[in-house]
Parts: C-alpha cells; structure tokens; sequence
C-alpha cells in the first residue's frame, strides 16, 4: 500500500548541532503515528521540515499527495482579526473545498464553533482557538494531517472528544496522521505506533501499549522519562 509520508536520512543543523541527525520512518493509512521526545528533541523542526516551512539539511520527504496535506498547532493560530466563519471560509477558499458553505457549517458544528461563528478569533479562548485551528485543519479532508501538540491547551473533556474524532477520521482509511504530545496516556490511548526521538535521532519505535513491557518498564511514561533522562542507556 502507498505511503502518505516516506522520510528518509532526514536532517537539519543549527549552528553546526544537529537538530534533526539522520531519521527515517513512514505514516500509512489508516495510522496514527506518535512523534515523542523530550523538548528539544526535533519534533518541531522535523515537522517543519515536512510541512516545507524549513529547508532539509538533507535527505527525502516523499508526500504523493502533498496538496492534500494539513496542520495544526498552537505556535500557528489563525488571523485573529478575522472572525471564526471567515477563517474558515478562507482557507476553504484556499484549498479549493467544493461546496464550502456546507463544510463550514458541518464543521462549526462538529468542533462546537457555532455560537462563535461571528467572533474574531483572536478573542477566543486559547482552547477555542485550538478548537478552531483543527477545524480549518479539516477543511480539506487531508490525506496527511500533522499535529503538533493538537490538545495541549483543552480541557479533558473536549479532548477526549478530539482524540476520538480525529481516531474516527483516520479509521476511515484514508488519512494518516503524525501527531506530537507530551501527554502519554493520550499516546497510548491514540497512537498506533510511537517514534521516541531524543537528540534529533529515533531510538524507539513501536506500539505504545506493548513498547513499556518490552524494555522493562511499567508505562509509557516511565519509558519515556528512562530515554529522555539516559538515551545511551536503550
Ligand atoms: P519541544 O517539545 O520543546 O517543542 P521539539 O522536540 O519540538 O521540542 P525543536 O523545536 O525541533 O524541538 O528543537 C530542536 C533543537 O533545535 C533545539 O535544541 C532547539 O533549540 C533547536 N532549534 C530549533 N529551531 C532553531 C532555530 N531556528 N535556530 C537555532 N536552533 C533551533
């Protein structure tokens, strides 16, 4: 089956450092791939890198359907001068959705934005921007949707039912999703496969709920807590 994203011998330096030092994976569809690590470990930049806002150091991304692609993270909110609905009908615009009333309609609605849909976004609560940033994130149905940090600032109610529509989504089997957090129960519970990256290298990867056991550890965040504190140690 094809691939959504293939990244091979992936690489950026800083100032001579590596940020990124030579990784290598796949997102398939149907899959929710982990990207965790410690801050500072190279999520951000890899997917940076990926979203082709950074310049590779060196090595491949391959995305056969790059226009296709999506985002979301808090470090990109959207023009807060702008209300909810023009937002969203922007980016629709943007995207070329077909029958865009239609979609940011069932979008408002799905993402709990109706009673905001004329309020500038930059007045609303940062959990409502996120609210907004996974919406416009969805206009276009992406076959690659990357998220970075995506229920960082919700409470934990929405944020189960986040995690759990964007598991519907990607259960449809189309879509691939590389997602960051720093929450690893929310991991064990989304992600089919995990990536530990410490110091812009993978040294983990596998299921999130059978990757603990393997290396002697009781959960997931004792694993990670053991590779970011000793990453020689693995
Ligand atoms: P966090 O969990 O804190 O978000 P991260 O895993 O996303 O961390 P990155 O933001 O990718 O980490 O940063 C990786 C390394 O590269 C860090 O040491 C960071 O200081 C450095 N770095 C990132 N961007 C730049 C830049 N533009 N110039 C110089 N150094 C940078």
């Amino acid at each position: 089956m094809e691939k959504i994203l293939s990244v091979t011998g992936l690489r950026k330096d800083f100032g001579g450092a590596a940020a990124v030092d030579g990784i290598s994976f796949e997102v398939a569809p149907g899959e929710i791939v982990g990207l965790l690590g410690p801050n500072g470990a190279g999520k951000t930049t890899t997917i940076s890198m990926i979203l082709g806002v950074l310049e590779p150091g060196a090595g491949e991304i391959l995305i056969p359907d790059r226009e296709r692609m999506n985002f979301a993270a808090v470090y990109a909110p959207l023009p807060g001068n702008l209300t909810v609905t023009e937002n969203l009908r922007i980016f629709g615009l943007i995207y070329g959705v077909h029958d865009l009333a239609a979609r940011v309609a069932a979008l408002l609605e799905q993402f709990d934005l109706g009673k905001y849909r004329d309020t500038k976004a930059g007045l609303l609560s940062s959990g409502e921007q996120t609210r907004l940033g996974l919406a416009k994130a969805m206009l276009n149905e992406p076959r690659l949707l990357l998220l970075d940090e995506p229920t960082a600032s919700l409470d934990p109610s929405v944020s189960r039912e986040i995690r759990a529509r964007i598991k519907d989504f990607v259960a449809r089997g189309a879509s691939g999703v590389l997602w960051t957090s720093h929450n690893m129960n929310e991991v064990e519970e989304v992600c089919d496969r995990v990536l530990f990256l410490s110091r812009g290298k993978i040294l983990l990867e596998g299921n999130p709920r059978t990757l603990p056991e393997q290396h002697g550890k009781k959960t997931l965040e004792d694993l990670f807590v053991a590779v970011a504190r000793e990453p020689l140690s693995l």
